[in-house]
């Protein structure tokens, strides 16, 4: 199964979840913000999301989305400039602050009853993505999420 087709039937599956604790800022999409592939990006103290990619949105993923960036929010609350230096230059800090985010979309998509494999295959390919500037390979994102998640995941 695609991670496109798993997200499709993510989306057709579940309604009902909420949100909190406030709505993004959704950007156009042509926001240069967009450029590498990213659909929502955080600077404490806000949440910024690509327009086309919210509104296709289920009312439950958009709760995964919110959970994933405001755990970005919880990182950089301290001293966001440290974290978005930090971000842009190590390489295995970035990977470490991604697999903390993916908890929310972990936890979710085993939730509904996807595999492990299947879920660690998802997460796994987007954070090996240019999306995230080629931060580590597949095998070091597979490795990482199951340290992270062991219950979870292995
Ligand atoms: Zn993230």
């Amino acid at each position: 199964m695609s991670f496109l087709s798993v997200v499709k039937s993510v989306v057709n599956k579940v309604t009902t979840l909420t949100y909190s604790p406030s709505n993004p800022i959704i950007l156009p999409d042509s926001n240069i913000m967009w450029e590498s592939g990213a659909v929502g990006i955080t600077t404490y103290p806000i949440i910024y999301v690509k327009s086309s990619y919210w509104a296709g949105l289920s009312t439950a993923l958009k709760a995964v989305f919110m959970n994933h960036e405001n755990t970005h929010l919880s990182q950089q609350k301290s001293n966001v400039a440290l974290y978005a230096l930090k971000y842009a230059i190590d390489k295995t800090y970035r990977l470490s602050m991604e697999v903390e985010a993916y908890g929310a979309e972990v936890t979710y998509y085993i939730g509904l009853g996807y595999s492990k494999a299947v879920v660690l295959n998802m997460i796994a390919t987007l954070l090996a993505s240019s999306t995230y500037l080629n931060m580590c390979t597949y095998a070091q994102a597979i490795a990482a999420l199951k340290a992270k998640y062991p219950k979870l995941l292995v």
